[in-house]
C-alpha cells in the first residue's frame, strides 16, 4: 500500500471515529422528510412522484390544488410501499383545509433544511450559530432562471444587498483558526453568472463576457472595499468556458489584477477538469496574485448526460462513479502541488475525497490553516464538526431565497441524497464500512478508462427489425456544438469564406447536363438586401418539358435498381452533406438569414432524412409474407410511382427539400426539384451534392423558377406522377385542386404529398413551471424569427397565472438578441424578404387596432428585420387570433380554465403543433388526449422536431400527408402490391414459407 493511501485511510478512519462519536442521521429532521427520503431510496417509482410533487407543491396557491395534485402524483402508488399516503390521501379530500398547510409546512421545513434563510438578515441567526461551532460561511443567492434583463439586474442589485448586509452584520468576527487570516476572508458571497445575464449563448462567450464584465465590476468593487471574497459558481457545461473565460479576463485587469479574494469552481466529473485548472493555474502564474479553486464533482451529472444523449453529442462528464472520485483526487493533488498560487476548498461530503486531501497536504507539509473544506447547508453536519474537531478549515455553502426559488436547488438536494452512487446514501443509510467508502478510487474504475468522451448512446435499443419503433433503429447525426472554440472556429472561418465567395451563378441542370438561360434569379440576402447571395438560372415552361422527359426516360431504369444501390446513393450525398456541414449552415446564414444553431439544425436535418429514409427503405424494400396459409403465398411488396415533382419551401431550405427528394428516390421515383426562388442556392448546392455522390443523369434534375410558371405548369402535367409540396396554405389547396384533375394521356391518379402552415397555440396551465413555460415560449415564438411552420402564435394563458406570466415574457422579449444573424447568439434575424416584411408589418399595425400591443421590440434600420411584436388580451375571432403570419409576432390570450384554453387552442383551421405547460399529471393526459394538432409537445417548445425521434406533420388545413421523418412516409412515394401463388401442387405445399423474399425480378445495381 503506497503511503498516500496509508495515509488517507488513517484519515478516513479518524473521521468516521469522530463521526460516529455524533451519531446524527444524516438526515437530521426527524418525521417528514426521513420517511421520505427511506420510502425514495426504496422505490424508484415513489421518488419520482415524490420530487416531482416537491418541485409544483411551492408554486400552488390553493389548499384544493394541493389535495388535487397529491391525488394525482401518488393516487396509482401500490398500497404496499407507501400505506400512509393512502391514508393520507383519502384523508386530505375529506380535509383539505386541513391536509394542505400541514402538506406545504412539511414540505417547506424540508426546505428549510438546506436553504438558510430567506433574506440577509434571516440568515444571520443561522451564521451566527456556526460561528460558535467555528465553521465560515458562503452565502449563496437562490433565483428562479432568469429569462430577461430586468430579472438579471434585480439579482445583481440582490447581490449588493447581500454583501452590504453580511458585511454590517459580521462586522468585528475573526477567523476561527486565526491564522493566514489574510486568505480568507469572514464575508464570503457565491454568485452565478447566468444568473446575472438572460442571453447567454455558448456559441458567444464574448458576448457573455461584453454584457457580464460590466455587471460584475460593481460588485467586485463593492466586494473589496467590504472586504469580502467573490466565488463565481460552476453551472451546466454549456457555461464552462465562458465562467472561466470571464473570470480570467476580470481578474487579469488592473482593477482587480492584485486582488487574491476571488475563487472559482473546478467539476471533478467533467473530462475536461484537469486541462482546465492547469490552464487556470499557468493564468494564476501569470497574473501573480493568488486566487482559489472550489474542486467539487459537480451537480448536473444527470442533466449533462441526458442533454449529449439528446444532441448527439459526447458525453463531457465521466460515466462512471469512480471516475469522478479519482479524478477529484488528481485535480486535488494539482491543486496542492500549487498552493503558492491557488488556495484549495475542496467541496465534498465524501470522507475519502476529503482524507485524500488531507494526506496529500500533510505529505507536501502544508498548513491546516491554508486551505479549507466546504460543504453544504443542512447536509453531513457529523463530518463538519468532525473536521473542525481535527483542526481545519471550514466553510458551509448556505443558499440564500424564497421557497419557490428554491424548489430546484432543494429536488437537486434529494437527488444528491438519494443517488445509489453517492458516498452519503453509502455510509449513513446504506451502512457501507470503513474499508469499503475508503478504497482507492481507482481501484473501482471498471473495464477500460475511456480517454476520449464517448458518444451518448441515444436509444437503448438498436433493433434492425420492423417490430423495433421505427425511431429506435436509427441514431440521429449529432448537432454540432458551439460550447466548442473549435466549432465557434470553423462557424467564423465558413461565414468569412462564404462571404468571400457570394454572388456565383448556378445552372439548371436536366439530364445531367447544366443549362444557362437569358435571365438568372437573384438569391439576396435578407439581412442585407443589397448582398446577392447567388443567381440561378431561370427555368421556363420549355425546361420543364425537358425535365419531364428526363426523368421519365430515366424511372425506366431507376425504378429497377436495388434498393441497397439506392440508399447507398443516400449515404453518400449524407457523407458529402456532413463534410460540407460548416459551409452549407454559412450559406444558410447569408440566403434565409438563419442563426448559427438554426442553421446548423436544418443541416443535421438534411443528413438525418438522408440516412433515415436509406434505412427506412433498406426495411421495407424486400416483398414481405402478408399470412401464413398453407399451400399459397402472398407477398406485398412496393413500387415506385414514376416521376415526382417536389416544391420545397425556404424555410428549412436545406432539410425540407431534402426530406422531399431523398425520399422520392429512395423509392425508386425520379424527380424533378424545384426549390423556392428565395433559397435557391441551397438548392444548387444539393443538385452539387447528389452529383458528387453520383445520381444518374435524369434521376434528379434541378428546376429553379418562377412557382407561377414552371410550378403551375409542371403540376398540371400529364407525365407528373406525384407532387411532395411544403409551402404556403394557399399554393398548398391550388395543388391540391389541380392535381386532383386528369388530363388527356393521364394514366395515373396524381398523388399529392401537401404540407403546409399552421396557427399554433400553447397553454400555460396554473401550476406550470414559469421558468421553463417562459423561455421555451419565446424561442417557439421568435426563434427563426417565427418563420418555422411549427412557431408558436398563440400563447392561451390561464387566468391564475396571466399577469405573471405576460410580465415575465414581455421583458424576456425585451432582452432577446436582434440583428445580423452572421453574429452568434442571435436569436432573431430578418424575415425572408421584402413581401414578407410589408404583410407582417401590415398585420402587426391591424393587431395594434385589434388588440393590446404589449411589447414591440426595436431593430437595424438596414434589411428586413420586422420587430419581435407581442399583442395581449387577443380575442379568438380577432385576425391576429385566426392568419398564419409566418413572422416575429405572438398572440397571448386568456382563458378561465383548461376547458376554455383547449377550445381556443382547437379553434383553428389549422392542425399542425402544439404545447402544453403543466405540473398536473391529469391535465397533461387530458391535453396529450384533446389537443388537435399532429405534433403536440409537453413541458417543452413546440419547435425543433427531430427526425424518427417526433415524425412531423400535421392534418387540417396543416396538411395532407403522412409524418415526415417517420416511419411511413416512404409508403406515400410507394404503390404497393401484392403477389399471390398456389404453391400446392397435387395436395402437396412446403411446411413454410419465408416471412421475407427476394425482390421479384432482376434489381440492377448501376
Ligand atoms: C460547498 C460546495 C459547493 C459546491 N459548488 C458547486 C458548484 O458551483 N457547481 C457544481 O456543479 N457543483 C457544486 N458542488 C457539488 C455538488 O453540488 C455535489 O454536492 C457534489 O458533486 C457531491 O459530491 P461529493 O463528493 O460530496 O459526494 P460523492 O457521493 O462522492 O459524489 C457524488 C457525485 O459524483 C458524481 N457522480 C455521480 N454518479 C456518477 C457516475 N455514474 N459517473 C461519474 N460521476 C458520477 C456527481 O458529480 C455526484 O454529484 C458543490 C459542493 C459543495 C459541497
Amino acid at each position: 500500500m503506497s503511503p498516500l493511501q496509508e495515509q488517507t485511510e488513517q484519515r478516513g478512519l479518524e473521521i468516521f471515529d469522530l463521526v460516529d462519536q455524533n451519531p446524527e442521521s444524516i438526515f437530521s429532521k426527524a418525521g417528514f422528510y426521513q420517511r421520505m427520503m427511506a420510502f425514495s431510496m426504496r422505490d424508484e417509482h415513489f421518488k419520482v412522484q415524490m420530487f416531482r410533487f416537491v418541485d409544483v407543491l411551492a408554486s400552488l396557491r390553493h389548499s384544493s390544488d394541493i389535495v388535487q395534485h397529491l391525488g394525482e402524483y401518488f393516487a396509482d402508488m401500490r398500497n404496499g410501499s407507501v400505506p400512509f399516503l393512502q391514508t393520507g390521501i383519502k384523508a386530505a379530500r375529506i380535509f383539505p383545509w386541513l391536509t394542505a398547510p400541514i402538506l406545504r409546512w412539511n414540505v417547506s421545513g424540508m426546505a428549510r433544511q438546506f436553504i438558510a434563510g430567506r433574506d440577509p438578515e434571516d440568515v444571520m441567526k443561522m451564521l451566527r450559530k456556526r460561528r460558535q461551532e467555528k465553521i465560515g460561511f458562503t452565502v449563496d443567492l437562490l433565483g428562479e432562471a432568469v429569462v430577461s434583463e430586468q430579472e438579471a439586474n434585480e439579482y445583481a442589485e440582490r447581490c449588493f444587498n447581500l454583501l452590504d448586509g453580511l458585511a454590517e452584520r459580521t462586522r468585528g468576527w475573526t477567523d476561527p483558526l486565526g491564522k493566514n487570516t489574510d486568505l480568507f476572508p469572514v464575508v464570503n458571497v457565491s454568485v452565478k453568472i447566468s444568473a446575472l445575464y438572460s442571453q447567454m449563448n455558448p456559441a458567444d462567450p464574448e458576448d457573455a463576457i461584453a454584457h457580464l464584465a460590466p455587471k460584475l465590476r460593481p460588485i467586485l468593487r463593492r466586494a473589496r472595499e467590504v472586504g469580502a471574497f467573490i466565488n463565481f459558481d460552476m453551472e451546466s457545461y454549456a457555461h464552462k468556458n465562458t465562467t472561466l473565460e470571464l473570470f480570467r479576463t476580470l481578474f487579469t485587469e488592473p482593477e482587480f489584477r492584485d486582488w487574491p479574494h476571488a475563487g472559482i469552481v473546478i467539476q471533478a466529473y467533467l473530462r475536461d477538469a484537469e486541462r482546465d485548472l492547469t490552464d487556470l493555474i499557468e493564468w494564476g502564474k501569470q497574473r501573480g496574485t493568488r486566487f482559489t479553486v472550489r474542486l467539487v464533482k459537480g451537480a448536473y451529472w444527470d442533466y449533462e448526460k441526458i442533454k449529449a444523449a439528446q444532441n448527439g453529442w459526447r458525453v463531457p462528464v465521466w460515466l462512471q462513479k469512480p471516475e469522478s472520485d479519482a479524478n477529484f483526487e488528481a485535480c486535488t493533488r494539482i491543486l496542492l502541488e500549487n498552493e503558492s498560487i491557488v488556495t484549495a476548498a475542496f467541496g465534498s461530503h465524501n470522507v475519502r475525497s476529503i482524507a485524500h486531501a488531507q494526506a496529500y497536504a500533510q505529505q507536501l507539509g502544508i498548513d491546516k490553516s491554508r486551505f479549507e473544506f466546504q460543504l453544504l447547508y443542512g447536509m453531513a453536519g457529523p463530518i463538519k464538526r468532525a473536521l473542525v474537531e481535527m483542526g481545519y478549515r471550514v466553510r458551509e455553502y448556505c443558499p440564500v431565497g424564497e421557497l419557490l426559488p428554491g424548489m430546484s436547488y432543494l429536488v437537486r438536494r434529494l437527488l444528491e441524497n438519494t443517488s445509489n452512487e453517492g458516498f452519503l446514501k453509502a455510509k449513513f443509510s446504506d451502512k457501507a464500512g470503513p474499508e469499503q467508502l475508503l478504497r482507492d478510487p481507482r481501484s473501482l474504475i471498471g473495464g477500460k478508462r475511456s480517454h476520449s468522451s464517448p458518444k451518448a448512446p441515444s436509444h437503448s435499443r438498436n433493433g434492425q427489425s420492423l417490430d423495433t419503433p421505427p425511431g429506435d433503429t436509427y441514431e440521429n447525426s449529432p448537432l454540432v456544438n458551439f460550447v466548442h472554440r473549435q466549432s465557434q472556429e470553423q462557424m467564423r472561418t465558413a461565414l468569412r469564406e462564404m462571404k468571400a465567395k457570394l454572388g456565383q451563378k448556378y445552372p439548371i441542370v436536366i439530364n445531367g447536363q447544366k443549362i444557362w438561360t437569358d435571365h438568372l434569379i437573384d438569391s439576396i440576402n435578407p439581412s442585407s438586401p443589397t448582398q446577392v447571395v447567388g443567381a440561378v438560372a431561370e427555368a421556363h415552361v420549355e425546361h420543364a418539358e425537358q425535365a419531364v422527359t428526363a426523368a421519365k426516360k430515366a424511372f425506366e431504369h431507376w425504378c429497377r435498381v436495388s434498393v441497397e444501390h439506392r440508399a447507398g446513393l443516400l449515404e453518400r450525398v449524407a457523407t458529402i452533406m456532413d463534410r460540407r456541414r460548416f459551409e452549407l449552415s454559412a450559406l444558410e446564414v447569408f440566403e434565409v438569414g438563419k442563426p448559427w444553431a438554426e442553421a446548423d439544425g436544418d443541416i443535421r436535418e438534411a443528413i438525418d432524412f438522408l440516412l433515415f429514409y436509406a434505412q427506412q427503405m433498406r426495411l421495407r424494400g424486400l416483398p414481405r409474407l402478408t399470412q401464413h396459409v398453407p399451400g399459397e403465398e402472398s407477398y406485398q411488396h412496393y413500387w415506385p410511382r414514376g416521376v415526382a415533382l417536389v416544391i420545397a419551401p425556404w424555410n428549412f431550405p436545406m432539410a425540407i427539400l431534402t426530406g422531399m427528394v431523398s425520399a422520392a428516390i429512395v423509392t425508386g421515383n425520379t424527380v424533378i426539384m424545384k426549390p423556392a426562388e428565395q433559397s435557391a442556392v441551397c438548392g444548387a448546392m444539393l443538385m452539387e451534392m447528389f452529383e458528387e455522390a453520383g445520381v444518374p443523369p435524369g434521376v434528379l434534375n434541378f428546376l429553379p423558377g418562377k412557382g407561377r410558371v414552371i410550378g403551375q405548369h409542371l403540376v398540371d402535367h400529364k407525365d407528373v406522377h406525384m407532387i411532395a409540396f411544403t409551402g404556403s396554405r394557399e399554393v398548398g389547396l391550388r395543388i391540391w385542386k389541380s392535381a386532383g384533375e386528369t388530363r388527356e394521356g393521364q394514366l395515373e391518379l396524381k398523388r399529392v404529398v401537401c404540407e403546409m402552415g399552421g396557427k399554433n397555440a400553447v397553454i400555460i396551465d396554473s401550476d406550470a413551471d414559469l421558468d421553463e413555460a417562459i423561455v421555451d415560449s419565446i424561442y417557439s415564438a421568435f426563434g427563426y424569427q417565427g418563420q418555422k411552420c411549427s412557431a408558436l402564435s398563440r400563447l392561451i394563458v390561464l387566468e391564475g397565472n396571466y399577469d405573471r406570466v405576460v410580465k415575465r415574457l414581455v421583458e424576456a422579449a425585451a432582452s432577446l438578441r436582434v440583428g445580423n444573424p452572421e453574429t452568434p447568439g442571435i436569436l432573431v434575424g430578418p424575415v425572408i424578404d421584402e413581401t414578407a416584411y410589408r404583410r407582417q408589418l401590415e398585420i402587426i399595425e391591424t393587431g395594434k387596432k385589434e388588440a393590446t400591443l404589449a411589447f414591440q421590440g426595436t431593430v437595424p434600420p438596414e434589411g428586413f428585420f420586422v420587430p419581435p411584436t407581442i399583442f395581449t388580451g387577443v380575442k379568438p375571432d380577432m385576425r391576429v387570433a385566426r392568419e398564419e403570419i409566418f413572422g416575429p409576432v405572438l398572440s397571448v390570450m386568456k382563458a378561465r380554465d383548461l376547458d376554455e384554453a383547449i377550445r381556443i387552442a382547437n379553434d383553428t383551421d389549422y392542425a399542425l403543433t402544439a404545447g402544453f405547460f403543466s405540473r398536473s399529471p391529469a391535465n397533461i393526459e387530458r391535453v396529450k388526449a384533446e389537443l388537435v394538432a399532429g405534433n403536440v409537445y409537453i413541458n417543452r417548445s413546440c419547435t425543433g422536431a427531430v427526425v424518427g425521434r417526433h415524425p412531423f406533420g400535421g392534418f387540417k388545413m396543416s396538411g395532407g400527408g403522412t409524418k415526415a421523418g417517420g416511419g411511413d412516409y416512404l409508403l406515400q412515394f410507394l404503390v404497393p402490391r401484392v403477389v399471390t401463388e398456389n404453391i400446392m401442387r397435387h395436395g402437396f405445399a412446403p411446411d413454410t414459407t419465408p416471412e421475407f423474399r427476394a425482390p421479384f425480378g432482376h434489381s440492377l445495381d448501376s
